[in-house]
């Protein structure tokens, strides 16, 4: 199933990145699923919490649980989670992987090439991107 995620969230995003460098940045994206695609419409910058977030990312979880709550209160739900890979590659490491818990598209903004690509996790399964370039 396929993400629109429209051109000024996508700029967010990057924004996002080129902020945190040469930390991974990590957010949500709220939205909803129409038909057969996750409409994104509201971006969440999260603070990385990891031990070490050159190479790792963790959500701060109260301001993660403060942006799901911010969805509902627009009627919005969690259609993706994005973080940034400082030096690429543009795919999932096997943390991301391993610690994928939400079934929505995980955005990976490779910098290096400045490149964003998104997967289904655990399943690797890629998600191609609509309105992003
Ligand atoms: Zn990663």
């Amino acid at each position: 199933m396929p993400l629109h995620l429209p051109p000024p969230l996508a700029a967010a995003l990057w924004a996002h990145a080129a902020r945190e460098w040469p930390r991974e940045c990590v957010g949500a994206l709220g939205g909803w699923v129409q038909g057969e695609r996750f409409e994104a419409r509201t971006l969440y910058p999260l603070s990385n919490v990891a031990a070490a977030p050159e190479r790792d990312y963790v959500a701060d979880p109260g301001e993660f649980l403060r942006a799901l709550r911010a969805m509902e209160a627009e009627d919005l739900s969690l259609v993706g989670l994005y973080h940034s890979h400082p030096r690429g590659p543009g795919s999932p490491s096997a943390s991301d992987t391993r610690l994928a818990a939400y079934p929505v598209p995980y955005l990976i903004a490779d910098v290096t090439r400045r490149r964003l690509s998104a997967y289904l996790l655990p399943s690797g399964e890629p998600v191609e991107m609509i309105g992003e370039r």
